[in-house]
């Protein structure tokens, strides 16, 4: 085999919101940077990404009368994080998001736009970019271009980590279409390969307990854990692997070769979701992963069918690149899905409904009865779970559907253990010297930054947070700049 070179004081493996972060910060430090990434375009995860930032004292938040706090929010992120949550990054994230994450994107171009309520948290801080995750990618992604300093290698997967005297050395590489191996020689290596949730066997070693029933892979198409290999293979330490972020709002997508894969669909409030006896079992419109799945996940069989009429199905949106184009849902692919799925019933009649899903008719019925009398006696919400109606309707317009919902692993809060420089750690908490690593790889940042649950926009967020920490000190210890240094939202001292 014949093994070409390259030299380069910071290599970084994987293109996503953390990779694409880093490269900008090493480099602003003045080191020469590789950016691997084995598909043929930059983006990750964090390009079809809803973009959602959990940020915190903006000035988005004081435009609508919201004034929040790092205390407040950091009270709100351990407790909801159930006693897991690494409080050290979470704090230092959650200080450090005004400047190094709001005002940082903006220089780049980035629009936050809105904001969004999300479960477990006080006040409105899910801050929302202008096109949501690609909009943000391509902002940073330009800008990280215009500096010239970092040489993007596309289609190009890192398959080894180098070594030499104990220490992380460079990466070895594949290009895809002309098969070339190249070894890039680095000072420091960042992995920043996303996370491993779209690798089921991965996402069943760390949760046998679903092996008894259907789950689907969720995440961007280059979370396979690809990373993990690598960090492992240098005696990496895993932590928190089985915390991982589970929607329940997901179906299997039928265009899926392998039968894998699951799309996540969304903006539907008029839903109602049934179990296999035909029974409503939660507020619909609380879809998070700390209430929704647990819920779904007490059910026997631990699946739901939502049930929507035809009114409802204009308002879906699916979560993937194929139902979008750009920001503008194809309506045209969305019914495609409605008419294709074999995981999808359609039916004139509701009884007609409950035989074709084969759930018990006259509780199905019932519960839909139920339903629809709370909008005869105009009430704000449902009696049964208490759910808002404001932005719902009654079950009145044929042809009615039912989509199978199956949990989807979408979001890994457990990654390789880093210290606050993003320095990968081995078990005796010591560095693998060289080697760091940030983004959903390190549980978003530094291990388990969330814990068992997020305040949502706590992925995406700390992925890019952790990025520009790892490439400030990987470009430090390669002899550029001073560290990652940054500014809190408040006074020093
Ligand atoms: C549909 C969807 C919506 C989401 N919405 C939100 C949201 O609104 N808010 C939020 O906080 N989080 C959200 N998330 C989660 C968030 O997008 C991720 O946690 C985040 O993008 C992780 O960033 P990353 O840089 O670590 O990984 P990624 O963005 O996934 O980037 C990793 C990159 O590494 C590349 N790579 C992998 N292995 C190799 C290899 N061996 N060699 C070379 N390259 C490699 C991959 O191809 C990929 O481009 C969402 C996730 C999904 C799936």
């Amino acid at each position: 085999m014949a093994v070409s070179q390259m030299d380069t004081d910071v290599a970084i493996i994987g293109g996503g919101g953390a990779g694409v972060a880093a490269a900008i910060e090493a480099g602003d430090a003045g080191a020469k940077v590789v950016l691997l990434e084995q598909a043929d375009a930059l983006g990750g995860t964090a390009a079809i990404s809803g973009g959602g930032c959990l940020i915190v004292g903006t000035p988005l938040q004081e435009s609508q009368g919201i004034h929040d706090t790092p205390d407040l929010a950091f009270e709100d992120w351990v407790k909801w994080g159930q006693g897991a949550a690494d409080e050290v990054w979470a704090r230092y994230y959650i200080e450090h998001s005004l400047h190094d994450l709001y005002f940082w994107a903006e220089k780049y171009g980035a629009k936050w736009i809105d904001m969004k309520f999300q479960e477990g948290n006080r006040v409105f801080r899910w801050h929302r970019p202008a096109n949501n995750g690609l909009g943000l990618m391509t902002a940073l992604i330009d800008g990280m271009k215009a500096k010239g300093a970092t040489q993007v290698l596309s289609s190009t997967a890192a398959e080894k980590l180098l070594t030499q005297d104990n220490r992380v050395c460079g990466v070895r590489a594949k290009t895809g279409k002309s098969g070339q191996t190249t070894d890039i020689l680095a000072k420091t290596v960042i992995v920043a390969t996303g996370g491993f949730n779209s690798n089921l066997d991965m996402v069943l070693e760390a949760r046998p307990e679903f092996k008894a029933f259907k789950v689907m892979e969720g995440s961007g198409r280059g979370a396979t854990g690809s990373g993990h290999k690598l960090i492992r293979e240098l005696g990496g330490y895993f932590t928190h692997m089985e915390h991982i972020w589970f929607y329940v709002y997901a179906t299997p997508d039928y265009r899926d070769p392998a039968g894998r894969r699951g799309l996540v669909f969304r903006l539907t409030p008029g839903y109602v979701w049934v179990n296999q006896q035909g029974r409503r079992f939660h507020d619909e419109s609380r879809t998070g992963g700390a209430s929704a799945t647990p819920a779904l996940l007490a059910q026997n069989p631990p699946h739901a069918w939502a049930i929507l009429d035809t009114p409802m199905t204009a308002k879906m949106e699916v979560a993937d690149p194929y139902y979008r184009d750009g920001d503008k849902v194809r309506r045209d692919r969305v019914q495609e899905l409605l008419d294709s799925s074999p995981y999808i019933k359609k039916a004139e009649s509701l009884g007609e409904l409950a035989t074709k899903v084969q759930v018990d008719g006259p509780t199905f019925l019932n519960e839909v009865e139920q339903y629809n009398k709370a909008f005869d006696g105009s009430l704000e919400k449902e009696p049964k779970f208490g759910k808002s109606l404001k932005q719902s309707k009654k079950f009145d317009t044929p042809p009615y559907y039912a989509i199978q919902l199956f949990p989807l692993a979408r979001k890994n809060f457990g990654g390789v253990k880093t210290d606050l420089r993003c320095r990968a750690l081995n078990r005796y908490f010591e560095p693998i010297l060289g080697l760091y690593a940030a983004g959903e790889v390190a549980g978003m940042a530094g291990g388990h930054i969330n814990g068992k649950a997020g305040l949502e926009g706590t992925m995406l967020g700390p992925s890019i947070f952790s990025g520009r920490v790892a490439g400030g000190w990987a470009a430090h210890e390669a002899g550029f700049g001073p560290g990652f240094i940054g500014k809190p939202n408040r006074p020093l001292g």
